[in-house]
């Protein structure tokens, strides 16, 4: 089904097809035209299933209608917000908004705040009210309180990833927010996971609203090819350049468990001629954007970085993502991988593998429901292989919460020391 047969007016429609969009993915095919009909929208749905489109398209359409007498009847006031739990996603909503926007026959005033940069250019920027704003809820609260943002006739409201926002710790945030909203008003609700507090806070937000389900595994599982490399700690810095040059990776999204790591990590690929750099959230704000920028446009083959890159962030052509470090839970394992195989693409996932760390990879593997082969690279096999150790994951890799060796794990480490 085409976008112009989902009730989108042309301008929208192009500006969509700009931006390389030619048919809607299934959440935009289901949350188009209900949004546009004013339903309050209840999706569960993943970044990469394409819902940053699926609510700004009809938001940007409904918007228009009626805007010369929304912007007369509250010259300051806000028309639309979309919250997001960080600043990178708060980016990149921004940037997929105003692209859209600009096709508009009426210009729209998009704008885009979020902490850790000075408050004065947003509140310059809202001076006169926006159409949409788009913000992180710590910030929007600290321009309320300066009386710089008016929400009081605020039409339309987008909580963007819902899970996120309550895991970051914002939901005392969200509710002094929704306290400064008019009662009325249209709200979409998107989370990737509804555990109860996501739940009860969708509950009492939305009204009536259409509900749709995209699975993840629809969208993302059959396009990432996921591997398990044994190797030893000390010789995974020289795998990686190795599988960097030899597989000829062009953008490789690496992830380790502290900046520290990133840092040094990211060093010493430099040093052995990679083009590495760490993204982490000691970086300014303006580093991490140019960072996420300069990776983009193809200037780093590598980017090191924490759990901090693991949601949200969206880098479109993402081949490869590789767990130097692994993730300290299934989830986290979910969340990087999904990093790469966006949008249809095909996309890689190797996790490092040792001796220390196969019990915890096999604990992810099973709450995954899958058990991938382990493989080794001719040059770089371990001094212990993998799979016969099972002792808890080190400090650094951090192992799953609440792991702990089971029965099983301990009479095979006992065999292990006795062989
Ligand atoms: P999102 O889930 O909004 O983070 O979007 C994930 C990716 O899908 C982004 O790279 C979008 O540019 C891309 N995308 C969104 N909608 C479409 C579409 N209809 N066709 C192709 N790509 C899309």
């Amino acid at each position: 089904m085409p976008f112009l047969a989902l009730g989108l007016s042309p301008a929208l429609v192009h500006a969509a097809g700009e931006l390389g969009f030619a048919t809607p993915t299934p959440i935009q095919t289901e949350a188009i035209p209900a949004i546009l009909q004013g339903a309050d929208v209840l999706g569960a749905a993943q970044t990469g299933s394409g819902k940053t489109a699926a609510f700004a398209l009809p938001l940007l359409q409904r918007l228009q209608d009626g805007l010369a007498a929304d912007r007369q009847q509250a010259p300051r006031g806000v028309r639309a917000l979309v919250l997001v739990p960080t600043r990178e996603l708060a980016a990149q909503v921004g940037d997929v908004v105003r692209s859209l926007a600009q096709a508009l026959p009426q210009p729209l005033k998009v704008a885009v705040v979020f902490g850790g940069v000075s408050v004065n250019p947003q509140m310059l920027a809202l001076r006169g009210g926006a159409d949409v704003l788009v913000a992180t809820p710590g910030r929007l609260l600290d321009l309320a309180r300066q009386n710089a943002v008016q929400l009081s006739t605020t039409r339309l409201l987008v909580l963007d990833e819902a899970d996120r926002l309550l895991d970051m710790g914002f939901a005392e945030e969200l509710t002094h927010v929704l306290a400064l909203l008019p009662p009325r008003r249209q709200n979409l609700f998107f989370s990737a996971t509804f555990p109860a507090d996501v739940q009860a806070l969708a509950d009492n937000l939305l009204h009536d609203p259409v509900r749709i389900t995209v699975e993840a595994t629809e969208t993302s599982e059959p396009d990432i090819v996921q591997r398990a490399i044994e190797v030893d700690p000390a010789r995974r810095t020289q795998l990686l350049r190795h599988l960097v040059k030899e597989q000829g990776w062009k953008r490789v999204l690496v992830f380790v468990a502290t900046k520290y790591a990133a840092e040094l990590v990211a060093e010493k690929l430099y040093k052995a001629g990679i083009y590495a750099t760490a993204f982490h959230g000691d970086l300014s704000q303006g580093a991490r954007k140019q960072v996420l920028a300069e990776f983009k446009n193809e200037q780093w083959e590598v980017v090191v970085t924490t759990d901090l890159a693991a949601r949200g962030i969206d880098i479109a052509k993402l081949p490869v993502v590789v767990n130097y470090d692994l993730p300290r839970s299934a989830v986290d394992y979910v969340h990087r991988i999904g990093r790469t195989g966006r949008a249809g693409e095909t996309g890689l996932a190797v996790s490092f593998v040792s001796a220390a760390t196969e019990a915890h990879f096999r604990l992810i593997e099973k709450r995954q429901g899958m058990a991938l082969p382990r493989e080794q690279v001719a040059g770089f096999e371990p001094s212990a292989p993998a799979a016969t150790a099972a002792a808890p994951a080190p400090a650094g890799t951090g192992g799953i919460k609440g792991k702990r060796p089971s029965k099983k794990d301990k009479l095979r480490a006992a065999a292990a020391k006795g062989s």
